[in-house]
């Protein structure tokens, strides 16, 4: 991530309350199929997912597109339904709360899309879309709501002249400014950040990343940074979660997440980041192959048994393919070394595991 800032540090920032707790959350979509549309199975998007998230933190969840990190945020905030699981956010349960209660959490929960141009709507002019959710929830109108308006847009670093022009004359970085400043009308505590810089050029990512860096500082916000540029998530995480087919298969500080990854499939995540040194390059190519075999990529339809990494984790075929990981699911579990650092793995601290 060249022209980012340095990160902050985790003590300059705000308390670790708890402000998000996921407990076991599930969603399963069914899979229809037949003349009957009858289910015929079950794709496990988000398949048992726990985390805590503090005020004023950032979780950063990445893996693999279809991993179900997505889901988890959408679920999250009852966008999509859960199958079970419970988000207790603030004291509330938010996957049970009334239609009432979960219109005023929704003021506190908000969203940032990964596409800057589809989630604008083309017909409305800027003003009329981040007015949008003041107007809804009845907190501001006339002169006062031009005058929140304008002021969402300084902070995100637009000008007032930009409330009576539409989304098309912006370009893609501008666009998701303003999508910042409507997740911002309603002075939320806490934003799903889906992708938000997937869809922008790399020159503008920084400036983003940036800007959400500077308005959790100003606003005490906690993220949940959803994204597979295992970058972007270092730069801005306190904290990191590795998804594959539905499931944490590690967690951690990102110090010691990128310092020391403990997971096969984390290790050749990280081995995937572009390196400019092409001896480093080199040296990380054997891992990078083994998760590009695309016949080995397994369906989230049909999770393979036993550890669902296992047709693909390098470690598995290194250690003489063992039964456990064929048929036992490894439970996601604290490292001797470090109680704060889960891996979902057999052989989590054995040391002759790959890399590391
Ligand atoms: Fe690889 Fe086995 Fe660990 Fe799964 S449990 S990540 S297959 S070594």
């Amino acid at each position: 991530m060249p022209a980012t800032r340095p990160a902050t540090p985790a003590a300059n920032r705000k308390s670790h309350t708890p402000l998000l707790d996921v407990h076991d959350l599930f969603k399963h979509f069914p899979v229809r199929g037949g003349l009957l549309s009858r289910v015929r199975n079950q794709l496990k998007a988000v398949d048992g997912v726990s985390f805590s998230l503090g005020a004023g933190k950032t979780l950063g969840l990445v893996g693999e597109s279809g991993c179900g990190k997505t889901t988890v945020g959408r679920t999250i905030l009852r966008l999509i339904p859960a199958t079970s699981g419970s988000v207790l956010f603030e004291g509330h349960d938010v996957l049970s709360v009334d239609r009432h209660t979960l219109r005023n959490l929704r003021r506190r929960m908000q969203i940032i899309f990964q596409d800057p141009y589809g989630s604008l709507n083309p017909r409305m002019t800027v003003q009329q879309i981040v007015a949008e959710p003041l107007y809804v929830h009845g907190m501001a109108k006339g002169q006062v709501l031009r005058d929140e308006v304008s002021a969402l847009l300084k902070q995100v670093g637009l000008r007032a002249e930009a409330m009576n022009r539409y989304p098309h004359e912006f370009s893609g970085g501008q666009r998701q400014r303003i999508g910042v400043a409507r997740a911002l009308a309603l002075k939320p505590a806490f934003i799903v950040c889906d992708e938000p810089t997937s869809a922008l050029d790399v020159s503008i990512r920084a400036q983003i990343i940036n800007l959400l860096q500077d308005l959790q500082q100003a606003m005490g916000l906690s993220y949940l940074m959803i994204s597979h540029d295992l970058g972007v998530v270092r730069h801005i995480s306190d904290e990191v979660a590795v998804m594959y087919l539905g499931k944490i298969v590690e967690q951690a500080s990102t110090e010691a997440l990128y310092g020391d990854p403990r997971h096969p499939y984390t290790q050749v995540l990280l081995s995937a980041i572009p390196v400019p040194d092409p001896k480093l390059r080199a040296s990380r190519a054997p891992r990078v192959r083994a998760l590009d075999r695309d016949d080995n990529v397994p369906s989230p339809i049909n999770v393979p048994a036993g550890c669902a990494f296992h047709p693909r984790c390098p470690l598995y075929a290194a250690k003489g393919r063992p039964v456990e990981c064929r048929t036992l699911m490894p439970e996601l579990l604290p490292r001797k070394s470090d109680r704060s650092h889960a891996v979902r793995c057999h052989f989590t601290d054995d040391s002759a595991m790959a890399g590391g």
